[in-house]
């Protein structure tokens, strides 16, 4: 494994290229327009300089980083001398599945196609290959550069030597990572949005107030931010995707969207990239401040 492409530079692509560049692999990233790739390269120049002030990297490691990674809007020449592929394009299917097809006809025949998706079925994306077998779920965990986990789920057809090379890549990138099956929400969204709708659920029925319900979670349980709070972070339009995907999946009621969860996303209020959700967000503060439609 030494060259590696990444298809979108967006939130998770970005980072993901920086990993690998950083651990000192040849990254080709491609997105569909020059300006994306630009602010991307600018976002990863930002966080290997906040790496270099902590002391994590030199200066000299960052330029070499930097070094490392080119960029593509053209897919075909991104994926040339492939030896893996992260997909890390926006999330939804006709999207997925398009990729796929494409990056199996264009890429090395040996090269291992990996998605980062959160919540579209693994063997499905496969199945839209010829090499289903070379397939795998490559989940890395929001900001890239600090998370430590990697969820590798395996599709219906992913071979055991892709998963094994999947996992030892993981942990040279120093991640850890968890090897788990495709059923819908792999396991990191099949417990977390459930518990996410839940607290949406106890806001919508006045059970308690957005901070309260936030405190009660961190303080009691430990969680480093309550579940309203990262629902904002992750963004509400993606929870409510998330939550379809598991109430189509499963076909089992405790999956339902919250209605309120629908009216905020359907309103346009999506959390911290429209500014609010379940708190408000202010540029240039970080003070955490209940959205005003949830004080009485
Ligand atoms: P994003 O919207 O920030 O970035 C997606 C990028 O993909 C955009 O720059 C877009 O231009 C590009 N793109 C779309 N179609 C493309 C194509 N055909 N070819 C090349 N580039 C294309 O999205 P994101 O938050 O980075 O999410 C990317 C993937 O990672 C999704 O599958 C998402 O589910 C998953 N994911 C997201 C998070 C998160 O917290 N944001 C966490 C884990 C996994």
């Amino acid at each position: 494994m030494k060259n590696i492409t990444v298809i979108g530079s967006g939130t998770m692509g970005n980072g993901i290229a920086h990993v690998f560049a950083q651990r000192g692999y040849k990254v080709s990233l491609v997105d569909l327009k020059e300006e994306f790739l630009q602010k991307a390269l600018a976002t990863i120049g930002k966080n290997l300089d906040r790496q270099v002030s902590k002391g994590v990297i030199s200066e000299s490691e960052k330029e070499a980083a930097l070094a490392r990674i080119q960029t593509f809007t053209d897919l075909n020449a991104g994926v040339q001398t492939a030896d893996l592929v992260v997909e890390a394009a926006t999330e939804n299917m006709a999207i997925k599945l398009d990729l796929f097809r494409q990056l199996d006809e264009l890429t090395p025949p040996a090269a291992i196609l990996a998605t980062n998706t959160s919540s579209i079925s693994i063997t499905k994306i496969a199945a839209a290959t010829k090499r289903p077998a070379q397939v795998i779920g490559m989940h890395f965990m929001n900001p890239v550069p600090v998370m430590k986990l990697v969820e590798v789920i395996r599709g219906y057809a992913t071979s055991d030597e892709v998963t094994k090379t999947i996992m030892e890549l993981s942990k040279d990138l120093g991640k850890v990572p968890v090897e788990v099956n495709d059923y819908p929400g792999f396991v990191a969204n099949r417990i977390l949005m459930p518990m996410i709708n839940e607290a949406i659920y106890s806001l919508y029925e006045g059970v308690a107030g957005v901070e309260e319900i936030d405190t009660v979670m961190k303080l009691g349980m430990a969680h480093p931010m309550g579940p309203l709070q990262l629902a904002d972070f992750i963004g509400l339009d993606v929870c409510l995707s998330i939550l379809r995907v598991l109430h189509d999946g499963f076909g089992n009621p405790k999956y339902a969207p919250c209605p309120l969860l629908i009216n905020m996303v359907e309103a346009g209020y999506k959390g911290v990239k429209t500014g609010e959700g379940f708190y408000k967000y202010n540029p240039g503060s970080k003070e955490l401040v209940v959205s005003p439609r949830f004080i009485k």
